[in-house]
C-alpha cells in the first residue's frame, strides 16, 4: 500500500454514484474515439453523450437530486438507476444557478455545435461522410474536448477539493489518450496555418496543455515602451493568454503582467514599487472637474470586469484580461461605456444594466 501523506488535507470523498457516473462517461469518451475511425455517425452520439454525463457530475456531488428531473425523488429508484435525469440545458442551469458555477460561453458555443450535429444524426439518416465532413467532425470534436477537459480541471477543481483531482489523476492515462488523439488529428488539420504563421516571422511555442507546437505569439499593442502580446494555441483553441511586457515605473526592471493569474494589481519584485493595474496602466488625460465627461472607467465584455477598462494609447485596455480595444460603446439605456452594445441596447440595455423593463421577459 502507498504511504499515505495527505492526512493534513483530508479530501472529501466521491459518493459511489459520483464515482460510477465519471466511470460511465469516461467510457463513452472512449468508445468516441474507437468509434471515429469505424462508424464517425455513432462517435458524434457517444461523444455528446460523455459531454451530458460529465456535466451531472458536479451536481450529483452536490447532491442526487440535482440531477433527477420531476418530483418525488426517492434514492432507492436513483440508486436502481430507475429515474428521470435531467437535461443538458437543465445541467447548465443548475451549475449556473445553484451551484454558482456557470459553464463558459465560449465552452457552451464548442458544445452547442456537437449537439446539433449530433441532433441532426439522430433524427435524420445519415450514413456516409465525405472526408472533408470527419475533417469537420473531428475539428468539432476536439474543440469540444478541449472545453470539457478545461472545465473539469479547471473552473471545477474547487469544487470538489482534491477528491476530483485524486480521480482525474487515477484516471490520467485515459484523460491522456484522449488528449494525444484530438491534438494530433487536431495538429494535423492545422499544419498548413502553423507554416503560414511561421514564413510571417511569428514566434511559435510549445502548448502545455495539449503538448503541441502550435501556440502563436502576436503583437496585439504596443504604447511607449510597453508591448502587448497574445498567446493562443491552435489546436486547442480555447485557451488565449495575454502579456503584457514593460518595465516598472519607477526602477525600470523588465516586468511582466498575465491576463489569468486573477490578479488587480502589480507589485515590482526589484524595487517593490506596488499599484493597482488600472492606475498604473490608464493614460487618459482628463483632469479631475472633466471626468464626469470621460468614458472610463468603462466595462469589458470579455471578462465581465466593471470598470476595468482604461485608456491606453490609441486604444483601451482592459487591465483584468488584458483585451485591447480599439474603441469602446455606449449604452442608449444605462449610458455606461464598455467594449461591445448590442445595436438595441436602448431597449435591451448592455452586460452590465437590465435594459428597459419592457424587454424583459421575452423568453
Ligand atoms: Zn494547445
Ligand atoms: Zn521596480
Ligand atoms: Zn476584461
Ligand atoms: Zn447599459
Amino acid at each position: 500500500m502507498k504511504e499515505d501523506n495527505r492526512k493534513d488535507h483530508p479530501a472529501p470523498e466521491l459518493s459511489p454514484g459520483v464515482v460510477a457516473l465519471i466511470n460511465n462517461g469516461m467510457d463513452f469518451l472512449d468508445k468516441a474515439i474507437k468509434e471515429f475511425k469505424t462508424a464517425p455517425k455513432f462517435s458524434v452520439v457517444s461523444f455528446w453523450t460523455a459531454v451530458e454525463i460529465m456535466l451531472k457530475v458536479p451536481l450529483a456531488q452536490e447532491h442526487w437530486t440535482l440531477v433527477c428531473s420531476g418530483r418525488n425523488f426517492r434514492l432507492k429508484d436513483y440508486v436502481s438507476g430507475e429515474f428521470q435525469s435531467i437535461t443538458f440545458k437543465e445541467s447548465c442551469e443548475k451549475l449556473r444557478d445553484v451551484l454558482e458555477k456557470p459553464v463558459p460561453q465560449t465552452t457552451l458555443d464548442a458544445f452547442n455545435i456537437v449537439r446539433k450535429h449530433r441532433n441532426r444524426v439522430v433524427h435524420f439518416y445519415h450514413d456516409a461522410y465525405t472526408q472533408e465532413e470527419i475533417d469537420r467532425l473531428l475539428s468539432e470534436q476536439a474543440n469540444a474536448w478541449f472545453a470539457l477537459n478545461r472545465l473539469m480541471r479547471d473552473d471545477w477543481k474547487d469544487l470538489f477539493e482534491g477528491a476530483l483531482g485524486n480521480l482525474l489523476a487515477r484516471d490520467e492515462t485515459r484523460l491522456l489518450t484522449q488528449n494525444n488523439f484530438y491534438a494530433a488529428e487536431k495538429f494535423n488539420q492545422i499544419k498548413e496555418d502553423i507554416k503560414t504563421y511561421k514564413s510571417t516571422g511569428h514566434c511559435i511555442s510549445k502548448c502545455h496543455v495539449c503538448g503541441q507546437e502550435a501556440v502563436i505569439q502576436e503583437q496585439v499593442a504596443e504604447h511607449d515602451n510597453q508591448r502587448l502580446f497574445s498567446f493562443h494555441c491552435l489546436v486547442c483553441t480555447m485557451l488565449g493568454v495575454s502579456m503584457l511586457q514593460f518595465n516598472c515605473p519607477r526602477c525600470d526592471a523588465p516586468a511582466l503582467l498575465l491576463s489569468d493569474d486573477g490578479e488587480t494589481s502589480f507589485e515590482c519584485s526589484h524595487c517593490g514599487y506596488s499599484e493597482t493595474r488600472y492606475r498604473m496602466l490608464d493614460t487618459s488625460s482628463y483632469r479631475i472637474d472633466e471626468r464626469a465627461l470621460s468614458p472610463l472607467p468603462a466595462g469589458c465584455c470579455e471578462c465581465d470586469g466593471y470598470n476595468t477598462v482604461c485608456e491606453y494609447g490609441d486604444g483601451y485596455l482592459c487591465t483584468t484580461c488584458l483585451t485591447y480595444f480599439d474603441a469602446l460603446e455606449q449604452c442608449g439605456h444605462c449610458n455606461y461605456y464598455s467594449s461591445e452594445v448590442s445595436e438595441f441596447s436602448a431597449y435591451g440595455g448592455c452586460d452590465f444594466c437590465e435594459g428597459h423593463r419592457d424587454a424583459w421577459d421575452d423568453d
